[in-house]
């Protein structure tokens, strides 16, 4: 831990880290739900980014008649068809990672910054989505769809056990990197920096207007410092 330098970041994953990857997630709720509940169901008119994976399936369960009480009980196993199903349809996702991505965690690692992950996708799809990219060795935690109720306390989560691994002392600079206002939100609700990178479906007016304290069009003009320094 000696004369590494006192920062740690998080990162969303899709939007962020990669983009443009296909519909295995999206087919992945849909067989799930189909084999739990045997109720059709899509994500058309569904908002998709910035959303946990919870409540994705809630609002097509809700969409396709299914009651809270239906939607509350068929979560667990949903999430366990979803992921099994993931994990075998998983593309390869070496090409989809976006630009400036590789050399900015290089660089971090090089550094002996640690990294996690705060994602809306369940864990073992998150998890899975990394690893097929080729990044999950950079990252050493993750805080993920099932743990909380929304992205601030995904964050919340993520920073307890960064803090519980000693990663984080009184000066340290928590950043959380982002393409979405939610992302933003999340950090903000935590007091972490909020880096907005517009590789996703937001554009940069739409994410200038969440304020957030780095805003880039993509990782590659994300300066170094930014991550380092108050
Ligand atoms: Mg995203």
């Amino acid at each position: 831990m000696k004369n590494r330098p006192d920062a740690v970041v998080f990162f969303d994953i899709d939007g962020t880290l990669i983009r443009r990857i296909g519909l295995a997630h999206r087919h992945a709720l849909i067989y799930a739900v189909r084999r739990v509940t045997g109720l059709e169901t899509g994500v058309d008119g569904i908002p998709l980014h910035g959303m946990l994976d919870t409540e994705i399936l809630s609002a097509m369960l809700a969409n396709a008649g299914a009651g809270r009480t239906l939607i509350r009980r068929s979560l667990p196993l949903i999430q366990t068809h979803a992921q099994r199903y993931f994990a075998r349809h998983c593309p390869n996702l070496e090409r989809k990672v976006c630009p400036g991505v590789r050399p900015l965690l290089n660089r971090l690692a090089r550094a002996g910054v640690p990294m996690g992950l705060v994602t809306g996708n369940f864990t073992r799809i998150g998890w899975k989505k990394v690893e097929r990219a080729g990044l999950k060795h950079y990252f050493r935690l993750a805080a993920c769809a099932e743990m909380g109720r929304d992205r601030a306390a995904l964050m919340r989560l993520a920073l307890r056990e960064a803090r519980a691994r000693g990663w984080v002392g009184r000066r340290t600079l928590v950043t959380l990197v982002g393409d979405t206002p939610r992302d933003v939100e999340a950090a903000r609700a935590n007091g972490v920096r909020a880096v907005a990178v517009a590789t996703g479906l937001c554009s940069l007016e739409e994410l200038r207007s969440c304020s957030p304290d780095v805003l880039v069009e993509d990782l590659r003009q994300l300066p170094f410092q930014a991550l380092m320094e108050e």
